[in-house]
């Protein structure tokens, strides 16, 4: 009996690890640490070998001096980035993105982080999770459609780029602003197994002061207290909170708590100089995350709205806002027929249904959302210890991710 092309790369995949961990390996060897940003050239110098060894077609784009100042990234590497093809004549073009730096290893590792140490059915080393599994897992999905001979219905665009670990703007986010990219569908850094995130929260960071009359301990009447102003401010922005939390997010997400819009103040604190002062100045933080319903205008004239009336009624003391970071929330393009084509790979990759949800914190993947672009998240796991000591990813995750993607590849159109 003939075997199905899905068993054919079953057995690929089954048979040809060693591809990916040798890959992975040499990935973890090359230390793209992050900040400053080391070693990228010879990253991509080593990726643009491997991609042509697949035939893929490739291309380098250098992020420019002054993209680099405007986002204040002043040292390390020249930022490069790589783009790859594979043509197949199609209209339309699968998008496949990786970031490849990492972020510094602590001194509390047990073996080297930029040695790939394999013990049992993981790979450990910085970065193993995050993510350079997944380009080893994207480079053996697209060997493997080669070695069993199936030709995409699609064309398949890959990217590996830097600096995803400071934001991505002077890596992907450049790319697609400059639209050296090219996507009706994409796929970025995510979940794994049979999660799936369509989706992340945004964030909105500010630093309120707040400016009253310092005195003399011993006469209070001639100064105006900011601690305490504070205090009766932080009660009005409680009632914010309230009413933040408890909107929730119609799509799914992985942690049904997760749901709701945050608003986390006095992260950051700051005030008072002396027992025998009253303190003319104190200031806190707010660590606001919106849901995909919600916009960064909208959450910034809310928390505007309590400073103003709360100004109006203390006329001796004045409150400051300062945002000082914000980054919209990001959801996918619709297109149930994209949906579909990985829900279907994820089921037969991992027999469970796939679980589309929104994730809490921030990928690249946000640079394809916020243009319209139908993306998911989705790369090879461990055991979610990205950024922590001891970080691996595991050999069957690489597969899986691996075969899940290539049959996104051979179905999508
Ligand atoms: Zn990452």
């Amino acid at each position: 009996m003939l075997k199905s092309v899905e068993t054919r790369l079953k057995d690929y995949f089954k048979k040809n690890k060693r591809y990916a961990i040798n890959l992975v390996s040499k990935l973890i060897e090359i230390p793209t640490v992050n900040p400053p940003g080391k070693n990228y050239e010879e990253m991509v110098c080593f990726l643009e070998k491997e991609c042509r060894k697949l035939r893929l077609s490739t291309k380098k784009y250098v992020t420019p001096k002054n993209v680099l100042n405007k986002f204040g990234v002043r040292y390390g590497s020249k930022r490069v980035s790589l783009v790859a093809d594979l043509d197949t004549g199609a209209e339309k073009t699968f998008h496949i993105n990786s970031h490849y730096d990492v972020v510094p290893a602590t001194d509390k590792w047990k073996t080297d982080p930029f040695v790939a140490v394999i013990k049992g059915a993981k790979i450990y080393g910085r970065g193993s999770e995050d993510m350079k599994g997944n380009i080893a897992s994207v480079l053996f999905a697209i060997r493997a459609l080669k070695k069993c001979g199936i030709k995409p219905k699609i064309n398949i665009q890959l990217s590996f780029t830097p600096d995803e670990e400071i934001g991505g703007r002077t890596g992907l986010g450049y790319l697609v602003g400059m639209g050296f990219v090219k996507a009706d569908y994409a796929m970025s850094e995510g979940c794994s197994g049979n999660y799936v995130s369509m989706g992340n929260k945004g964030v909105l960071w500010a630093e309120v002061e707040i400016l009253g009359k310092s005195a003399h301990g011993s006469m209070p009447h001639k100064g105006v207290n900011s601690f305490e102003r504070m205090n009766m401010l932080v009660n009005e922005f409680g009632k914010l909170k309230k009413k933040i939390s408890k909107r929730k997010t119609r799509h799914s997400m992985r942690d049904a708590v997760s749901k709701s819009a945050t608003f986390v103040m006095g992260g950051f604190l700051e005030g008072g100089v002396k027992i025998n002062v009253v303190p003319g100045a104190v200031k806190f933080s707010i660590d606001r995350r919106l849901i995909p319903e919600e916009s960064i205008g909208a959450a910034k004239k809310e928390i505007e709205a309590v400073i103003k009336k709360f100004d109006a009624g203390y006329k001796d003391s004045k409150v400051n806002i300062r945002f000082i970071s914000q980054e919209g929330p990001a959801i996918s393009g619709k297109d149930d027929v994209f949906f579909k084509v990985v829900s279907d790979a994820v089921k037969i990759t991992t027999g469970k249904y796939a679980n589309f949800s929104v994730m809490p914190g921030a990928t690249d993947m946000r640079y394809f959302m916020w243009k319209g672009i139908p993306t998911l998240g989705y790369s090879a796991s461990g055991g979610g210890k990205w950024h922590s000591d001891d970080e691996f990813v595991c050999i069957s995750s690489l597969v899986k991710t691996a075969n899940v993607y290539a049959l996104v590849m051979k179905d999508l159109t």
